[in-house]
């Protein structure tokens, strides 16, 4: 059976406002039909990157706080922590980038909390027994949540494809073991130039799988590590790197079973805003022209028929001319999918049919415009 897609452009006639527009949208797609009376909802939201302005802005995030506390829940906006270094990689430096992008409690009236905790450990290993992932370590504060609100940045991503709720949602509340299980089918490396023998892996390792060799390196035992990446959260030396070595299909299929790890059992909802559509993800520290004009903001109960109502009215739109979708301005990309013209190694698609095939939701959707 369909989903149904709730879809608004950004057109606005006085006194109307955009934000007005979104509080009709989230409530035509279902979100009044959630219980939130006494309940922990969790906002999944990506605060952005320090330097990247692509972000949603934090008075959409506003605004859906006031909803969801009118509705009678306990609020609070999340986000884990970066497996890569950078300003969002602990939740000291994470909370900084947060607030200097406008997620404070001064233009939000909700806590952030980080959801896998100081330094990205803080998780809760969901059985899920599925196709890649037996099980999913997803944020504490996540796992922990009684309903779970995605407000999602539609753009492009240099891995995936494209970045909308599957990623918001299954990559973004995965703790930094998650994102390392997704992200790589190998275990850590260590760079010895920058170890500093602090020792601090070793003492953290739970397998001891890490230890300092006789030149005072740390040394990573194959036969004894699981790959749970703690000791990646544990080097403040950028020692221990991930190794990026997972295709792009397979990437985008333990996406969409960490999303199903991170729902399972729990009421959800799903926001989409279709603007500054960069062509990159916005865990970059700046953000390119838009691919596309901007298109508006879709929601639905249904994160995989939202992701693909989203590629769709992407796929449908004219390219930006000077934009990466069309340099020469000269490409007829109406029609045509953007994000693989932008990434030809990926293929989003392939995970929007595994989450169809887990029973994550289906890409089969009706679009109402209100
Ligand atoms: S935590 Fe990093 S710097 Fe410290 S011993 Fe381990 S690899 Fe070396
Ligand atoms: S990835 Fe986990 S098991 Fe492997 S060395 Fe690091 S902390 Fe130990």
């Amino acid at each position: 059976m369909a989903s149904t897609v709730y879809f608004t452009d950004l057109h606005v006639n006085a006194p109307q406002n955009l934000l007005g527009k979104m509080g009709k949208l989230a409530q035509q797609a279902g979100l009044e039909k959630i219980d939130c009376n006494g309940k922990f909802v969790a906002v999944k939201i990506h605060f952005g990157e320090p330097g990247n302005l692509a972000y949603i802005r934090h008075n959409y995030a506003n605004r859906m706080v006031e909803i969801l506390q009118e509705m009678g829940g306990k609020v609070f906006l999340t986000d884990s922590s970066t497996l890569y270094s950078g300003q969002r990689s602990n939740a000291i430096d994470h909370l900084r980038s947060a607030f200097e992008n406008g997620f404070n409690m001064l233009s939000v009236k909700a806590p952030v909390i980080i959801a896998d905790g100081l330094k990205g450990t803080d998780y809760k290993e969901i059985v899920i027994d599925l196709e890649q992932c037996k099980t999913a370590k997803i944020g504490a504060a996540v796992a922990n949540a009684d309903v779970i609100v995605s407000m999602n940045h539609f753009k492009g991503h240099e891995q995936a494809g494209f970045g909308g709720a599957l990623k918001n949602i299954g990559m973004g509340t995965a703790s930094r073991g998650g994102k390392l299980d997704m992200h790589s089918t190998s275990q850590p490396i260590v760079d010895e130039k920058c170890c500093t023998s602090c020792r601090q892996c070793e003492i953290n390792c739970n397998y001891g799988a890490i230890a300092l060799n006789s030149h005072r390196k740390a040394v990573i035992d194959r036969n004894k590590c699981v790959g749970c990446g703690q000791c990646i959260a544990m080097c403040r030396f950028d020692a221990v790197l991930p190794v990026w070595d997972s295709s792009s299909e397979l990437l985008n299929k333990k996406i969409a079973e960490y999303t199903y790890a991170a729902l399972k059992d729990k009421p959800h909802f799903h926001i989409s805003f279709i603007t500054n559509v960069s062509p990159d993800c916005d865990c970059w520290a700046s953000n390119d022209i838009p691919i596309v004009p901007d298109i508006g903001m879709a929601a639905s109960l249904d994160p995989v028929a939202l992701d693909q109502a989203c590629a769709d009215l992407v796929t449908a739109a004219p390219s930006l001319p000077g934009s990466r979708g069309n340099e020469k301005g000269k490409i007829n990309l109406i029609g045509k999918d953007k994000f693989h013209y932008v990434h030809p190694n990926t293929d989003w698609s392939v995970g929007l049919q595994h989450a169809e095939k887990i029973g994550l939701g289906t890409r089969d959707y009706k679009l109402v415009t209100i």
